[in-house]
């Protein structure tokens, strides 16, 4: 891999390698975009089977997070950051606070939060070291963990994509193919155990599962058995790069919506795929705004009302997308970046800035 040629190619702005020997911390955090604001996104653990591997990941989520801040309509930039290491055992809070210092050493450039392999508990721990940390603010009702917004997201979308397909965004009696029974697909589960609709999920905990299950009703199948299973909607809530040549020419679901970052593993030939299969894609970034839009609310001092209403905008910003995508010819994603990019050039809406409370950020968004 030559990195300079992938950054420049996905246009990114910074590329930090953190290692610290004590801890055994090995992260890189990537900043891809700053021109609407400061970037924001999370803090992936992750047993990444190589170093190229975690950089790829880093490289395409950042660069996600700055699509997806503008699709949005929010000033803030694109960042992410990957720890290499086992969620499972490896996580010290020592290697948290090393790790914190690499963030707090950026200056503001990146905020951080969790993502998958991380949670409040650790950001918390990241906290001590930098206040460029969120996502563990008690402002809203909750832990502060994003993962119930994105997964109100979710289902808001997953109705936008039903009423497309169908003429009505209803979804009981539907049928949901869940892959992963982690934060945002438990709390997603719940909305749809309350609108009746059929839920099998996976997950390669079993234990995970089988807990959501308990919880809803849901069925639980194997985890190679999801992509086949006779459903209406297949929902990616675990890893991503799951639509490619081998999952989408088995999909039986005619809906793809669901949480997990960078679901296509090329998004253009995968996207065009999907067309040609007559599936309806909700382009990750944009189905997946929620807990953004609440962490960018919540830096704002706005109410989890105010946020909830906004985080209902992803209904009518998706049908707004799969009306271009019908009219230009275009891929719901090329679609959607078409969207993102016109955002990216009209620039900063006029009041953009974030400042600090206390030991807190706190980000004035017009
Ligand atoms: P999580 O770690 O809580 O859950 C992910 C689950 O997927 C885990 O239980 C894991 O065991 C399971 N998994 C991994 N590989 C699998 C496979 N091949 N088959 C089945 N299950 C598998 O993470 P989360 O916070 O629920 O996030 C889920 C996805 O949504 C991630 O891709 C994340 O980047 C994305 N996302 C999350 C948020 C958020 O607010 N948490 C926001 C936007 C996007």
């Amino acid at each position: 891999m030559s990195l300079f040629n992938e950054i420049t190619t996905y246009g990114h702005e910074q590329v930090v390698f953190c290692s610290d020997k004590k801890t055994g911390l090995r992260a890189i955090i990537a900043i891809h975009n700053t021109s609407l604001g400061p970037s924001l996104g999370g803090t992936r653990m992750w047993n990444y089977a190589t170093d190229t591997l975690a950089i790829t990941d880093v490289l395409r989520l950042s660069r996600g997070m700055t699509y997806k801040a503008a699709v949005s309509g929010l000033n803030l930039g694109g960042g992410k950051g990957v720890i290499i290491g086992n969620p499972n055992t490896d996580k010290t809070d020592e290697l948290f606070r090393a790790y914190g210092r690499f963030v707090d050493s950026l200056g503001g450039r990146y905020i951080t939060a969790e993502d998958v392999g991380t949670n409040v508990h650790d950001m918390e721990i990241v906290h001590q070291e930098t206040k460029h940390v969120t996502g563990i603010d008690q402002a809203f009702k909750d832990s502060g963990d994003p993962s119930p917004l994105t997964a109100l997201g979710v289902y808001y979308g997953m109705k936008a994509c039903m009423k497309e397909m169908t003429g009505s965004d209803s979804l009981a009696g539907k049928r949901v193919a869940m892959q992963g029974a982690g934060n945002v697909a438990s709390a997603l589960c719940n909305y749809l155990a309350k609108e009746e609709a059929k839920i099998f999920i996976t997950d390669i905990y079993s234990h995970k599962a089988q807990s959501v299950a308990a919880m809803t009703g849901a069925t639980v199948v194997q985890p190679h058995d999801i992509y086949e299973l006779h459903s209406d909607i297949f929902c990616p809530c675990a890893l991503g790069a799951v639509l490619n040549e081998r999952t989408i020419p088995v999909l039986k679901a005619k809906i793809i919506a669901g949480a997990a970052n960078n679901q296509l593993a090329d998004e253009h030939s995968h996207g065009a795929m999907l067309i040609d299969h007559g599936i309806l894609y909700a382009p990750d970034y944009v189905i997946n705004a929620g807990g953004l839009i609440g962490v960018a609310n919540q830096l704002d001092g706005n109410s989890y009302e105010t946020a909830k209403k906004q985080i209902e905008s992803i209904y009518e910003t998706l049908r707004n997308i799969f009306s271009i995508s019908k009219e230009k010819k275009v891929s719901t994603h090329v679609a959607a970046n078409h969207l993102a990019e016109q955002r990216l050039e009209q620039g900063k809406r006029p009041v953009g800035k974030i400042s600090y409370s206390g030991n807190h950020v706190v980000a004035h968004i017009a």
